[in-house]
């Protein structure tokens, strides 16, 4: 389901096909139809306004990128990027993350990024954030043997569950930071998110995990 709050937005996203993906489902297991290569697949889910998926696509032309985003208010401004850097090893998705199977086969996606995930801080809210058990699944699913999936937020008690919920799952813990800006952590991209947050003093955490086959 696609939630449509700027009506114009959706025939926006009609109009660039090459760039907003309109039926997704019709690449499930050939992905590398729509980019014209076998390169990795990098997902992002929760892309907002794209400029993490937009820059990484630049940095690593040999990856390609998806940025998966609920709301067209927020991905037109990720189209509006895409249009203006003109790259092509990134697309986007305007659909809903708990659907991801619809759109993706087993081994359709090497990479998963969550990048400053909705927090979701109430208990009976735990099952909609993006790193409770039955998504850590839905990655699983859709992504190759030794998936990884890349972490980053801005809150502790996230991160904190997050962590927690990686461990339960058996996910390896391959990399961590508790304070990313004053790491050694060499090419971080920045999220529209974490230049906010940063911007007040925030430490951001990070973490990489991967699945054991
Ligand atoms: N990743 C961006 C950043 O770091 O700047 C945006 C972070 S914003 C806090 C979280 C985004 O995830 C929102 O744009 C929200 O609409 C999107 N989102 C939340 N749940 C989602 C879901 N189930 N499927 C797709 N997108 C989702």
């Amino acid at each position: 389901m696609r939630l449509r709050h700027k009506p114009w937005a959706g025939e926006k996203l009609g109009q660039y096909p090459q760039y907003a993906i309109a039926e997704p489902e019709t690449y499930k297991g050939h992905w590398a139809e729509v980019f014209g290569n076998p390169n990795p697949v990098h997902i992002e889910v929760g892309t907002g306004k794209g400029q993490f998926v937009t820059e990484m696509a630049r940095a690593n032309p040999d990856v390609n990128y998806i940025g998966i985003e609920l709301y067209d208010s927020v991905i037109i401004t990720a189209l509006d990027r895409l249009i203006e850097a003109e790259l092509p090893n990134v697309k986007l998705l305007n659909v809903n993350a708990k659907d991801l199977k619809e759109y993706f086969e087993k081994g359709d996606v090497d990479r998963v990024y969550l990048n400053f995930s909705d927090p979701w801080p109430k208990n009976r809210h735990e099952k909609r954030r993006l790193t409770y058990k039955d998504f850590l699944k839905l990655y699983e699913e859709i992504m190759v043997d030794g998936g990884e999936i890349h972490f980053k937020t801005d809150n502790q008690g996230l991160f904190e569950y997050s962590l927690q919920s990686f461990s339960y799952y058996g996910l390896l813990l391959t990399f961590l930071s508790l304070d990313l800006h004053k790491s050694d952590f060499e090419g971080n991209i920045m999220t529209e998110y974490e230049e906010k947050f940063s911007a007040k003093g925030q430490r951001i955490y990070r973490c990489e995990v991967k699945y054991q086959s």
